[in-house]
């Protein structure tokens, strides 16, 4: 595969190439959307790399947070379907990433109750307004799944790309 500075390279280059388009094709109205879409396209490449599933350059990104990827390891066999199937990968890993965090603010939480410093924690409250915002933003929501989709395609496809070059060559 690929080394992780080539997929960062070309997810950067990509987007930094994207951003003029956007001004020289699209209305005004609907610029900003693009960028947010490029915005969540770099973060998808660079972040939720679908190289997640070894122990990789985007793993070791996340500095000691990384240990939240640790069971994704585990669970994901490299360059599967569910880290780097279209579409799929870069949604599971969100998936995935909303619910690790969830199970470490509640442990948190839970620990601080055992002293006494618990914190007003309303999880079904915080699902009603995460739903909420979902719908009163749904323009900027596709945007987001447009771009993180992106971010893990263009992946996909130059892992793909480097295979077939290999075998060819
Ligand atoms: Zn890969």
């Amino acid at each position: 595969m690929p080394s992780g500075k080539v997929h960062d390279w070309v997810t950067i280059g990509t987007a930094l190439g994207a951003i003029p388009l956007t001004g020289m094709y699209l209305p005004p109205e609907t610029r900003p959307l693009a960028w947010l879409a490029i915005a969540s396209y770099t973060f998808s490449g660079i972040w939720l790399s679908s190289d997640l599933d070894v122990q990789s350059s985007a793993y070791r990104r996340w500095g000691p947070l990384r240990l939240l990827w640790l069971p994704y390891q585990k669970l994901v066999p490299h360059r599967s379907w569910i880290s780097h199937g279209l579409g799929v990968g870069p949604i599971l890993r969100v998936a995935y990433l909303i619910g690790m965090v969830t199970v470490l603010i509640l442990g948190v939480n839970w620990l601080l109750a055992q002293i006494g410093l618990a914190l007003q924690v309303d999880p079904h409250s915080w699902l009603l307004n995460a739903t909420d915002w979902v719908f009163t933003y749904q323009r900027e929501v596709w945007a987001l799944v447009i771009g993180l989709v992106a971010g893990g395609a263009a992946h996909s496809l130059l892992d793909f790309a480097h295979t077939r070059l290999k075998r060819w060559l």
